[in-house]
This record gives C-alpha cells, structure tokens and sequence, in this order.
C-alpha cells in the first residue's frame, strides 16, 4: 500500500513547527525519522493532512553534559547514541539497550523523540527513561514544560504530549557513584520488540542493593515499574539467591497483556526468568 496524500512542511524553527501544529490542530503529524511514521502511512494507520517534518530544525539533536544532568534532543539519532562517548559513561543503561533497537539502518535515521513520542509498549528507550528517571522538556505554543517519565507514558501508544505539542528533550539525572544499571531482553530474533524487557537502576553499597528501580517493557501496555519487587529488594544482598526469592512479587507488580506473540501467563514466567537474570548482573564489575 501506498501513503495517502498529505502536505509537508518543513519548518526552520521549533515556534515555525508550533505554529504549523496549531494550525491544522489534529490533522498535522511531526515526522522525526519515519521508521514507524512512513510504515503507519504506508498501512493507512495514519493519515494526517499534514507532515511537520522536525529534520531541520537547529538546537533539537545532540547530547549535552551540565548541571548534573545529561541532556539528549529530541532528534538525536539511535546512532549517535550508541556511538556517545557521554552516554556510555554516564548512562550506560542506555548504552546496552541501543543495540537491542531494530538493525543498523533503522538507528541510522530513528530518533530518541520518535521512540518516546509514539510509545511502543516494547519499546526499549522509554523503559530506560523511566528507570533514569527522566523528565521530558514538552514545547508549546505558551512555553516550555516539564514532565517526569513516569506521568509521560499514559497508555498503549499513549502519552501525555497533545497533538499541538512538541517533544524537544529529556533530561536524565547524572547518577550517583555507587548505581549501577542492567538490562536484558527476550525477543525472537535480535533486532525485533521485545517479547519482555527489563531495565534496571540502582545502588550497589556493600553489596547489597538500595534504591532500585526496575522497569519492565513489553508486558503491560506501557512501561512499568515494579514497586513490590523494588521494596523486597531494598537493602538485599545483590545476590542471584535473594533476587530469585524476590521474584514472586511479580505476581502482583505486574498484570501482562497478551499479544500475538505470547500468552499474558507466558509473559509473566518470561519476566520472572529474565529479571532473575538480569538483576543479577548489577552486582558485576562494570558499571
Ligand atoms: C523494522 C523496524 C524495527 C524496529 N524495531 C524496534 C525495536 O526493536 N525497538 C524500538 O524501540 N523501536 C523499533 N523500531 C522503531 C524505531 O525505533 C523508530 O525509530 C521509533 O519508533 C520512532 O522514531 P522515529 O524518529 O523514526 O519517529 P517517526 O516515525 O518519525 O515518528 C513516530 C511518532 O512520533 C511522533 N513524533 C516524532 N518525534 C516527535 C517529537 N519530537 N514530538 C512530538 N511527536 C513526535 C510522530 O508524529 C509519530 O507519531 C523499529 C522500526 C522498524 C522500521
């Protein structure tokens, strides 16, 4: 199938892209790198009037290290992220999760924005916002504001960004010294969505784990935080043995959506098996 016809603009500023997004209110459409917007086209998923195409757009891509904050633009690209010298040192768990993102040619022209904005549910970078405790700097037409992950991912493909609105950035928290990161997933192939994802943050003192955040993807219809697993870890030897007898508070932290791939009851035992592995590679001596 082939797109249905819409105008494209392109414009030149983040007020041009405001104003275009105002205008045609919700038959306007941004387009970041296309990986998902062009085969939403092409499948009649979507099909605005108008493309904002945000390619141009100066000051919206790149990384940038101030104020104990790791800044990322909306249109930094999967590429450069896993290329980043700065993310690898300060944010290695997105460092491990970038190559678990489609293949080469995908990350080339995929954005940070794009992933977060259009909220897969087994989406890895979203997963990773939320452990990092991220906040999203949104754009609109009477200013900037700010949103913590965890009240950006409302739903399956759903976030709190309006139809007039734009991402522009998400800034991390530098963390701490002592945290570490894990993450892990189970897909068919590497390269395809995650059946089940894990991204973990956390202190490591003494061995023992504190203040851990552990975020599944892929299992619910966003991603989630598992706040009964996270307390029964509090404190815990970062051992495999305490890890694995932590495991049973998935029962009730996490309430799966089966899909095409799995049962929701496959879905949970995959969470459980991968978490138990994942989790214990916190306590290894990279970072
Ligand atoms: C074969 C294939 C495999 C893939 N596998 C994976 C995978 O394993 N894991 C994964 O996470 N992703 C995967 N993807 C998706 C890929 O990561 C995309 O890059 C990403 O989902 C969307 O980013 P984009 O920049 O291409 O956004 P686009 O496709 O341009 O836009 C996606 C949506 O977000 C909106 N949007 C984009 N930027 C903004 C913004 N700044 N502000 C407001 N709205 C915005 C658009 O309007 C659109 O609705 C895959 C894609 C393909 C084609």
């Amino acid at each position: 199938m082939k797109a249905p016809p819409f105008a494209y603009a392109r414009p030149a500023s983040v007020a041009e892209a405001l104003a275009l997004l105002a205008q045609h209110k919700g038959d306007a459409r941004v387009l970041a790198g296309g990986q998902s917007l062009g085969p939403m086209l092409n499948f009649r998923v979507a099909a605005p009037r108008v493309l904002v195409d945000i390619n141009r757009i100066a000051g919206l891509s790149g990384i940038a290290v101030a104020n104990d904050r790791v800044r990322i633009g909306a249109m930094t690209r999967h590429v450069e992220l896993e290329r980043s010298p700065e993310i690898a040192r300060h944010l290695p768990l997105l460092a491990r999760a970038l190559p678990h993102i489609a293949h080469p040619a995908v990350r080339n022209r995929g954005t940070f924005g794009g992933s977060c904005a259009l909220a897969d549910p087994a989406a890895e970078l979203p997963a990773c916002a939320l452990a990092l405790d991220a906040t999203f700097v949104v754009a609109a037409a009477n200013g900037e504001r700010r949103v913590h992950a965890a009240e950006f991912f409302t739903g399956l493909y759903a976030t709190a960004l309006d139809a007039e609105e734009l991402l522009v950035a998400a800034e991390f928290p530098l963390p701490k010294p002592g945290y570490r990161s894990a993450f892990g997933e189970l897909a068919r192939r590497h390269g395809d969505y995650a059946l089940v994802g894990v991204a973990a943050h956390g202190l490591v003192r003494e061995r023992k784990l504190h203040d851990l955040r552990v975020v599944f993807f892929g299992v619910e219809d966003k991603p989630v935080r598992a706040a009964l697993l996270e307390q029964a870890l509090e404190g815990q030897p970062a051992t495999a043995k305490s890890i694995a007898a932590a495991l049973g508070k998935l029962d009730r932290d996490l309430d799966p959506r089966a899909d095409l791939h799995a049962s929701a009851a496959t879905k949970r035992h995959l969470a459980k098996v991968l978490a138990g592995r994942v989790l214990a590679t916190l306590e290894g001596p990279a970072p």
